[in-house]
């Protein structure tokens, strides 16, 4: 398992460092450039709309196949199987920025190395600690599913999907072995790398910098950079204000893309019960289901 993770980390690291070397050597193409935005923008989908929004937190409903989509996508982002990472997400929000919170960073000693540490810590460096004993009570719902069960048990298989689509749609469209390679490059490797950095920054630079417009028991913020970014995951002092709202950019000007999609899903029958803060439903139409 720590094995796995950091193979996980580093492989990734490898790739985007042969990118870097290719762009150096060749530049980037057309091709490259389309593959690393779209599967960056599906992937990242499929952890927030996917993992987090639906899956960890409820925030609306939708059929099995969207369900299944969501599910792919997001393992495709190569941050675990869906119910790990569900599990370890909902421990996150039962004891946020505590000692028992996973992915912390302030528990990690005081002063400018504390707040290294800190940042480490709730980065990278929690994939290597322990697990606690008893995650399994945190996804008994999503267990009692057969479908999510066998998505999540066939992670592999999406993250090989994951990097096999940009490698094949690379390789058709230049018709070369090249094109195929930095197809792999760009949209599978690279992507991850760029992918991992920027949701795992929700859990460090969002519990550190940022503004904090909700009063909420933990060390959330608002991230403008990570609101952009990870398509809307940087509001995390609203989302912990309000964790089962399917909108995380609560005023105009918060850009949230993940919501955005939530929304066009919805208006072509895809989601419903799309759960939103009690005032902004009134103003949007929508069901209350959230205080
Ligand atoms: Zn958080
Ligand atoms: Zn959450």
């Amino acid at each position: 398992m720590r094995l796995g993770s950091l193979f996980a980390i580093i492989v990734p690291f490898l790739g985007f460092a042969a990118a870097i070397v290719f762009l150096w050597g060749r530049g980037m193409g057309w091709v490259e450039l389309g593959l690393l935005l779209g599967m960056y923008v599906l992937t990242v989908l499929g952890i927030t709309v996917g993992y987090h929004r639906l899956f960890t937190h409820r925030s609306f409903e939708t059929n099995r196949i969207v369900q299944c989509i969501l599910a792919g996508l997001g393992s495709m982002a190569l941050q675990g199987s869906l119910l790990n990472w569900v599990a370890w997400h909902r421990r996150h929000h039962q004891h946020s920025d505590t000692p028992d919170d996973p992915h912390s960073p302030h528990h990690q000693g005081k002063g400018l190395l504390g707040l290294l540490r800190g940042m480490w810590h709730a980065h990278v460096g929690w994939f290597f600690k322990a697990d606690p004993p008893d995650m399994g009570r945190y996804i008994k719902d999503l267990r009692e599913c057969r479908l999510l069960r066998w998505v999540s048990a066939l992670f592999p298989m999406w993250v090989a999907i994951g990097l096999l689509i940009p490698a094949a749609i690379g390789g058709l469209v230049t018709g070369t072995w090249m094109g195929a390679l930095l197809g792999l490059i760009w949209g599978g490797l690279a992507r991850i790398f760029l992918v991992h950095h920027v949701t795992w920054s929700v859990n460090s630079i969002c519990h550190l910098w940022g503004g904090r417009p909700f009063q909420s028991d933990d060390h959330s913020r608002n991230n403008f950079l990570f609101g952009v970014l990870a398509l809307g995951e940087g509001w995390h002092n609203n989302h912990h204000a309000f964790p089962t709202s399917a909108r995380h950019g609560l005023r105009w000007w918060q850009v949230d893309i993940s919501y955005w999609v939530i929304r066009a899903l919805a208006l072509c029958g895809l989601a419903w019960k799309v759960r939103v803060p009690a005032k902004l439903a009134l103003s949007t139409g929508q069901s209350a289901a959230q205080t």
